[in-house]
Order: C-alpha cells, then structure tokens, then sequence
C-alpha cells in the first residue's frame, strides 16, 4: 500500500515540475514584435494571450476550479478581463473549456470553436472516443485518476455572433489584424482546431503533448485516433508550422516530430 501511495506522489510530484512553467512573454521575431503574445501557465493547462485590435485573443481556458488564479495572472500583465474579445478553444475538453462560461460571462468576449465541439459544450461533457494512447499510459492511468477532476464543466452558450468553424482552414487575418488562420486538426478530438500564424508558430491544444511520459514522442497520452492526429501534424507541416505551442508541455521544433 505504502509503495502505490509513494509512486502516486512520485507521479504527480514529476508531472507537476514538469507543467509549472514561468508565465512569459515571448516575441515572435524582432521585426514582428507586434505579435508579442503572452503564456499564462493556469498549472495544467497553457493558455497564450495573442494581441488583437482592441485587446487579446485568449487561447483555451482551464479547469473550473483554475479560473481565480488565471484572473490573478491577468492582473499582474495589467490585462483586465474585458479586453479579452476572443476565446478560441482548441477543443471541447474540460481542461480547456472549464471556465469558459465564467469568463464569457464577465468579458462578453465572441467564441471561436468547431462546429462539432457544440453538442459538448452544450452539455458540459466530453467524448466518450478517448482512449489511452498505450498500454503504458493506461497502466498510469491507474495512478492518477484519483487525482484528476471529473470530466465535466460548465456548459458553455454559443451566441449568434460567435465564430463557428467547419472548413478545413479558415483565414483569421482580419480578427488578429496580422496574418493567421485556423487548421482543423482531428486526432486527440474530432473538434481539434491549431492556430497557425505565418511565421510559423503554431498553438496546437493537445493534438500534440510535450510530456516525458510512456514515449509519447509528441503524441497526446489520450486521443480517439492516432493516424489522424499523424496527419493533423502533416496538415500543420505542410501549412508551414515550423514551432508547436501544446497546451501541456514546453514548446518545440518541427524536427521534433518525425513527419
Ligand atoms: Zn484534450
């Protein structure tokens, strides 16, 4: 009994060190320095801050329960919640969509989503499709489940001026007021969309992790279908995504992933 206790704290100890990141401001490049964005590090979830007229696009959100410590990062970049104008979700799952509402509710701000993350966020629950990417992670599973949240949240209201995606790419040029798009990239999540800038940055949700877990080699610890997340990775290649943003985990190079 002692020994499974000791691993669980082993375990989490590890995954926690290994997700607290400072909270930082990167530049793209110098003579782009009006793409600056900003990484909030809610603790298990990086949710990035890109400019935009009038304000910031907030990428994902996090669990429920993160949403007073991610209104504290806020107020120390001097960033109130009303000029957040748009919160794109990478994707339905409660670590991204937890305070979605909350956050809608105080900044008004327009969603940006799949069309087929609607009937979770409607709900407030996730795909039944996840499934552990190896034996491995299932086995780990074991240990942290007791740890995890349940897998529900806050369902979150689509309004009629929100930004409901069903294409392949879709332009967002004229949101960002710089040159950007979004790719539907499956695999992790049937609604899993990557922002892609033209430089080459990417914000990828979980389609990619950066976790030193089970070998993962990128690959998300929980997904519905690994060829598809493969070929997500492609699709963001082939558009000229050269630097992944994950949602869990540091950043990296695309001659980090085999593809
Ligand atoms: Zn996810």
């Amino acid at each position: 009994m002692f020994s499974i206790q000791f691993a669980k704290l082993i375990f989490v100890g590890l995954i926690t060190n290994y997700l607290t990141n400072n909270n930082r401001i990167c530049l793209f490049s110098p003579d782009m320095a009006y793409q600056s964005f900003i990484e909030l590090n809610t603790g298990t979830t990086r949710n990035f801050l890109l400019p935009c007229p009038g304000g910031y696009l907030l990428v994902d959100t996090s669990y429920s329960r993160n949403y007073k410590r991610f209104l504290k990062l806020l107020h120390k970049h001097n960033i109130s919640v009303q000029q957040i104008k748009y919160l794109l979700l990478t994707h339905h799952h409660h670590d991204h969509s937890g305070f979605a509402m909350h956050l809608r509710t105080q900044s008004n701000c327009k969603l940006i989503a799949h069309q087929k993350a609607l009937p979770y966020l409607a709900s407030g629950t996730i795909s039944a499709k996840l499934k552990p990417l190896n034996s491995c992670i299932r086995h780990l599973l074991f240990f942290i489940r007791p740890f995890m949240p349940r897998a529900v949240f806050m369902p979150v209201e689509v309004k009629p001026d929100d930004i409901i995606l069903q294409q392949p790419k879709t332009e967002i040029s004229d949101i960002l007021g710089y040159s950007a798009c979004i790719i539907h990239t499956p695999g992790h999540s049937d609604d899993s969309i990557s922002l892609l800038l033209d430089d080459g940055h990417a914000f990828v949700g979980d389609v990619m992790m950066n976790l030193p877990l089970c070998g993962l080699k990128k690959r998300p610890f929980l997904l519905e279908d690994e060829s598809q997340v493969i070929q997500s990775w492609k699709k963001l290649k082939d558009a000229g995504a050269t630097k992944f943003h994950p949602a869990h985990g540091k950043e990296f190079n695309l001659r980090q992933i085999g593809v």
